[in-house]
C-alpha cells in the first residue's frame, strides 16, 4: 500500500524502496538504503506529533519535500525550482497535478470531480509546511478524504458543491473574509440593501454551518470576489 508521498513520487517516476523499515514521515514502508530520519529531520520541524517517526524518510516523503523541484500545473505548465509545499496537489499514480493559490476555481472544480483512485489531495492554504505526507490516499472517490493545511477532511462531492454555493453567495456578496466566521446582523443588512434575495435564509443556513469541516473545506476552494466571473 503506497502512501500519498509515495504515490507522488511515483507520479514522478520514482517508484520509493520498499523494505522493513517505516517512514518518519508518512508511515510507509522504507529499505535500508533510505535517508536516515536523524539527518534528514530537522530539529526545527513542528509537526513531530503527527509523523509517524520511524527511523527513515522514505524516497517518496525525500521527493514531495523538495525546495527545489520542477512542477507541472494541471493545465500542464511547468515551472521550475519551485517549493512543492507552496502548491496544492492532486496526485494519482500517473500526474501530480499542481495548483497555484490563483487557480481556485480549477482546484474547486478537481474537489467536485475527482480522478480516478487510487488519488490523494491536499490543500495549502499556508503555503509554509510540508502537508503531502499527510494525505490518505483514496480508494473511492464518492466520499474522500483531504488535507487541508494539517486538518483531514472528508467530503461527498454533492454535499461539497451545495457547500461552495453558499460559500459563493456570501463571498460574492460580503467578501471571502465573510466565511471566516457566522454572519452578522450588520452583514444581513448590507446585504438586503444589495437586493440580495432570500437573505434570512442565507444567514440562518450559513451560522447553522460555517465551522463545519465541510465548510472550511469549501470556504478554503471558494475564489476571491475579484476572482469571481
Ligand atoms: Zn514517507
Amino acid at each position: 500500500m503506497l502512501t500519498a508521498s509515495q504515490l507522488f513520487a511515483l507520479a514522478n517516476g520514482i517508484a520509493a524502496a520498499s523494505g522493513p523499515f517505516r517512514c518518519w514521515f508518512c508511515g510507509g514502508a522504507a529499505a535500508q538504503k533510505c535517508a536516515d530520519a536523524a539527518t534528514v529531520v530537522k530539529d526545527s520541524f513542528t509537526a513531530r506529533d503527527i509523523a509517524s517517526r520511524g527511523s527513515k524518510v522514505c524516497d517518496g516523503c525525500m521527493a514531495a519535500m523538495q525546495e527545489k523541484a520542477t512542477v507541472v500545473l494541471f493545465n500542464g505548465e511547468k515551472r521550475e525550482n519551485q517549493k512543492i509545499r507552496s502548491y496544492s496537489w492532486v496526485i494519482t499514480r500517473h500526474k501530480a497535478e499542481a495548483y497555484p493559490k490563483s487557480y481556485l476555481p480549477a482546484l474547486a472544480d478537481r474537489l467536485l470531480n475527482p480522478p480516478e483512485p487510487p488519488f490523494a489531495i491536499v490543500i495549502s492554504k499556508s503555503g509554509q509546511k510540508h502537508l503531502i505526507y499527510l494525505a490518505p490516499v483514496n480508494l473511492d472517490k464518492t466520499n474522500p478524504g483531504v488535507v487541508l493545511e494539517t486538518n483531514i477532511v472528508y467530503y461527498k462531492p454533492e454535499e461539497l458543491r451545495k457547500r461552495l454555493a453558499l460559500c459563493v453567495l456570501i463571498t460574492a456578496a460580503l467578501g471571502k473574509k465573510a466565511l471566516d466566521g457566522p454572519l452578522t446582523i450588520s452583514q444581513a443588512i448590507k446585504m438586503k440593501n444589495m437586493h440580495i434575495k432570500q437573505v434570512e435564509e442565507i444567514v440562518q443556513e450559513w451560522n447553522q454551518v460555517w465551522d463545519e469541516p465541510l465548510s472550511w473545506l469549501a470556504a478554503a476552494v471558494c475564489p476571491k470576489k475579484g476572482d469571481m466571473s
